[in-house]
């Protein structure tokens, strides 16, 4: 398994090179600016107490607020909450909103527990990084399983902490206490807005195109979804942490959706013939789409990846040596910073509602976001061209000269 900290410095000293950035500022973006790691004792429902450990990273403020998910996961590390949170400073960047770079994470096994255990866990973790966080400080949101639910009991917590009503603390929130139209769609809308232009600038017809979808969770799912419904293509192949399922045919996302919903799980979808979640990643498509974890294409597989595009709704699936040997074989990758930024996207939207108490239409939301993410695919595509170097270069090369300039402007105090 790849070090996904030691892959987003690797990235980072690509672009600071060719940016010819001051060592004395590469070396301050190298780093978070802060990490709190917790220690948090949590009742479980047999009685006996369990304990969790969680972090928050802050990579960067220079921009504006830190800013970026919280993830339950067995396998979250220190390290890896970190690279996220760097990749959440360069994303924000990306897409040109006024956020920095944060992200949190809680060593668990939520498909273990139960509601109430994760409730209480939750309560604690937020009561844990409750000083760390605030409204125009820290601004967490949803990742790999956690979800408006999660977003709801940290405001009610971090609320009767602070003694008052405070909604902007974090986004992702359900609709009813102040979620934005359009938040849970966002990061797959984004992602297949940037492979539609992707597909367009290589004249691939979308409404010919194949699809291979990896991971079926709010940013999976939905991608298949959009990938029906907005380019027309032909998705072949989907799959979650249990397996994949594949047919040549395409596969209809509201009946995949429905028997997932029934199941728990996209295998064994009538029909359909089982793909392993390897077998998947190597189809000869002409979009991929890894939206699950990180580390998927790795050294060992780059050279069997057949799509055109790989367009990327998960951080950091792609490691720094496999992005050379899809550069060399021509292959496309928009990079996650670029392609799954939709959802920090509207995030922002969120929070802009949620400070002026005014809500905004599904259709706005959409079409702005959408604005966002164009204008930051042809800026991309604009320094790729200009360097002659992967997308994944160019976007590092405009998000990192954005946070550096600011942190330059500030200058080091005292
Ligand atoms: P989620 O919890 O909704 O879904 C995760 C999905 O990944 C599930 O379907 C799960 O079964 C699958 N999965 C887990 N391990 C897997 C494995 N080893 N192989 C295949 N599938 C596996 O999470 P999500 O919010 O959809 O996040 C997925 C990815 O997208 C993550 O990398 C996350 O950081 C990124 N992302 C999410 C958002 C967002 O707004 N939700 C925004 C930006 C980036």
């Amino acid at each position: 398994m790849v070090n996904a900290r030691e892959m987003a410095q690797t990235q980072l000293d690509k672009a600071a090179k060719l940016l010819e950035l001051d060592d004395s500022l590469l070396e301050c973006l190298k780093h978070p600016k802060s990490v709190l790691t917790v220690t948090m004792p949590v009742r479980m429902d047999d009685g006996k107490v369990r304990t969790f450990t969680g972090y928050r990273s802050q990579h960067s403020n220079a921009r504006g607020p830190f800013k970026g998910g919280i993830r339950y996961h067995p396998q979250v590390s220190l390290d890896e909450v970190v690279a996220l949170s760097m990749w959440m400073s360069w994303k924000c960047a990306v897409v040109d909103i006024p956020f920095g770079g944060g992200k949190g994470g809680v060593i668990c096994d939520p498909k273990q527990m139960s509601q109430g255990e994760l409730e209480r866990l939750t309560r604690r973790y937020t009561h844990a990084i409750a000083s760390f966080i605030g409204p125009d400080k820290d601004i967490p949101a949803p990742d790999v399983y956690t979800n408006p639910q999660v977003m709801a009991w940290i405001v009610d917590t971090y609320s009767e902490i602070q003694g008052k009503r405070s909604l902007g603390v974090v986004t992702g929130k359900p609709l009813e206490i102040g979620g934005s139209l359009g938040r849970d769609t966002a990061t797959a809308r984004g992602c297949i807005v940037a492979a539609r232009e992707a597909l367009a600038e290589q004249r691939i017809d979308s409404r010919a195109a194949t699809v291979a979808v990896q991971g079926y969770g709010n940013a999976g799912s939905f991608a298949h979804k959009f990938a029906q419904e907005m380019l027309g293509a032909k998705v072949v192949a989907v799959s979650d942490s249990t397996g994949g399922i594949y047919d040549q045919r395409g596969l209809d996302y509201e009946r995949v959706r429905a028997h997932k919903e029934k199941t728990g799980r996209v295998a064994e979808f009538a029909g359909t013939e089982p793909i392993t979640n390897e077998e998947l990643l190597e189809l000869d498509v002409d979009l991929l789409v890894p939206a699950a974890l990180e580390d998927q294409i790795n050294e060992k597989n780059a050279g069997r990846i057949r799509a055109k595009i790989v367009c990327e709704a998960a951080n950091g699936p792609t490691t720094p040596q496999a992005d050379e040997v899809l550069f060399r074989k021509g292959i496309t990758v928009v990079p996650d910073i670029l392609a799954n930024a939709g959802g920090v996207t509207v995030s922002y939207f969120e929070w802009l509602q949620a400070f002026n108490e005014y809500p905004w239409t599904e259709a706005e939301v959409n079409r702005r976001l959408e604005e966002k993410i164009v204008r930051g695919y042809q800026s991309v595509r604009e320094i790729a061209r200009r360097h002659r170097v992967d997308n994944r270069t160019a976007a590092l090369v405009l998000a990192v000269g954005r946070v550096a300039k600011a942190l330059s402007l500030q200058g080091v105090w005292p």
